[in-house]
């Protein structure tokens, strides 16, 4: 397998290479230059472990990397690091199956990616005899910081470095970033929103002469953002293994469809879900769910992707995004694989703020639908589910819960095909506006109060990795300009 660049098909990179580059040289992102086929049936991958079946999975993408260490790879990351056995389990409730991304070290999906990805890192560069450290820049809208935290953190060999949003995170985000131990991880606040952030990273990223300055000093700049292929692959894997857990309950039989309704920020979740469908996991709608920021839900119901709008903070911050990184990757698939025109399109994204694709273009997004829920109806998908069945969302969850049954109430998809929800976050993350959710009105305790409100109220006990958060100590309490990321680097590296 050999992945190319979106902007220009002649920059390629084996597997190992993509994973240690992060972001190709040209600024495009690395994809596959075929997606493979499901590797066996579906009813043998429905018998597979999580394990398992992430080993026939990544092997397909990542074929440098020798049999023996990508199970150790994977046995690292799975082993131990989640509270249940099951790794992804998928639950019934109110009508839709909850497939549920969050019982690994930070409560939020991003572990289920950012679990290998130091392994994956570490490895490739041991076998392609990169001596430099490896420094992971990262932006965050908040789940991100914390689990790439916890994935690098004493990794031997790495170092980390977190931005994030000063007043864009949850508390509990904050919290669980600036108490984060570790030798070599740097965590800085940024007065600006997650696009500030994200953009002073790609920035660095982009600076040739800064890349090689570091270089000389021994370090070698990576990201742990949802750019990198050795976090969207690993993301593939669930979406199969919930198929095989429909398979193993009953509720389907092999070949079946399915709907997947995603709750998404940079498009990396999603995206996973679509190669899963290239490959041949029989889904039928893709469904985008956005939030007040709903610049997805218009570019698929116009074609136009224009970021040319107000900001909105909401309860789910995590989707609080307004350039989806990983959209690029799919326009490059729509256009044909053309480089040319996805170079052009992202150029007038970073000129003027917007692009439009063609009719062509449009035509091959059939998959795909998408949707929208703004605060109220996020509380109230959250107060309606409780409600129904006892079961707790998290906010973004709950987003993409609304859309799921709006729009199978206005018809726009199937009923009788079974709709997986990816369940993106535990509730504790967001204790307050899950209680403001469910109750119906705000409260002026702080999240750490609330948070052992819903689990009175609730009956959900509270997962370790927010009770550890009560009286640890605050490590980091750094705040910057945005201007000033740089030079925040350069200092983390002196
Ligand atoms: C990151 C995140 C999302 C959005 O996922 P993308 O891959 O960025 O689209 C949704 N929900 C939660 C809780 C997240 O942490």
């Amino acid at each position: 397998m050999i992945y190319q660049s979106t902007r220009n098909t002649s920059i390629k990179a084996d597997p190992s290479a993509a994973v240690l580059k992060g972001l190709a040289e040209d600024g495009g992102l690395f994809v596959p230059e075929e997606i493979p086929e499901l590797p066996m049936t579906l009813s043998a991958l429905a018998g597979l472990s999580y394990e398992e079946l992430a080993f026939q999975i990544l092997r397909l993408f990542l074929t440098d990397y020798p049999e023996s260490e990508l199970k150790e790879c994977i046995h690292l990351a799975y082993g131990q690091n989640f509270d249940v056995p099951g790794i992804a389990p998928l639950v019934k409730k109110a009508g839709s199956f909850y497939l549920e991304l969050f019982h690994g070290r930070t409560i939020a999906f991003k572990d289920m990616a950012l679990s290998i990805l130091p392994h994956l890192m570490t490895r490739a560069a041991g076998r392609m005899g990169a001596k430099e450290e490896i420094v992971i820049l990262t932006a965050t809208s908040g789940d991100t910081g914390k689990a790439a935290l916890a994935g690098f953190a004493d990794v031997p060999g790495t170092r980390i470095m977190v931005f994030y949003p000063k007043d864009g995170v949850s508390e509990v985000q904050k919290l669980q970033m600036v108490t984060q131990k570790g030798g070599n991880v740097e965590v800085v606040g940024v007065e600006g929103n997650f696009d500030d952030c994200q953009a002073g990273v790609k920035q660095i990223f982009h600076d040739a002469k800064l890349k090689e300055t570091l270089m000389g000093k021994g370090f070698r700049l990576s990201s742990a953002n949802s750019i990198n292929i050795g976090r969207l692959v690993p993301q593939i894997v669930y979406y199969i293994y919930a198929y095989g857990q429909l398979m193993a309950s009953g509720e389907i039989r092999e070949g079946d469809e399915i709907n997947v309704c995603v709750p998404t920020g940079n498009f990396g979740n999603i995206l996973a879900a679509f190669y899963a469908r290239q490959m041949g996991l029989p889904i039928k709608k893709l469904i985008s769910a956005s939030n007040e920021n709903k610049v997805l839900y218009d570019f698929f119901r116009t074609g136009s992707y224009d970021r040319n709008r107000k900001f909105v903070l909401t309860s789910s911050p995590s989707m609080d995004i307004l350039v989806s990184s990983n959209l690029e990757r799919l326009i490059f698939h729509i256009s044909g694989e053309d480089a040319e025109k996805t170079g052009e399109l992202m150029q007038s994204l970073t000129n003027k703020g917007r692009y439009e694709i063609t009719e062509d273009m449009r035509k091959k997004l059939d998959c795909f639908e998408a949707g929208f829920a703004t605060e109220e109806d996020t509380q109230k998908e959250i107060r309606r589910v409780y409600e129904e069945s006892g079961y707790v969302l998290d906010p973004h969850t709950a987003v993409a819960s609304f859309v799921a049954d709006s729009l199978l109430k206005e018809g726009r998809v199937d009923g009788s095909v079974p709709m997986v929800i990816a369940s993106t976050a535990s509730p504790y993350k967001f204790a307050r506006a899950v209680l403001y959710g469910i109750e119906g009105e705000g409260s002026k305790e702080s999240d750490m109060e609330l948070v052992g409100r819903l689990s009175e109220k609730t009956g959900l006990s509270e997962p370790e990795a927010v009770s550890k958060l009560r009286g640890a100590e605050i490590l980091h309490d750094k705040t910057i300009p945005a201007s000033g990321m740089e030079e925040a680097v350069l200092g983390f590296l002196r």
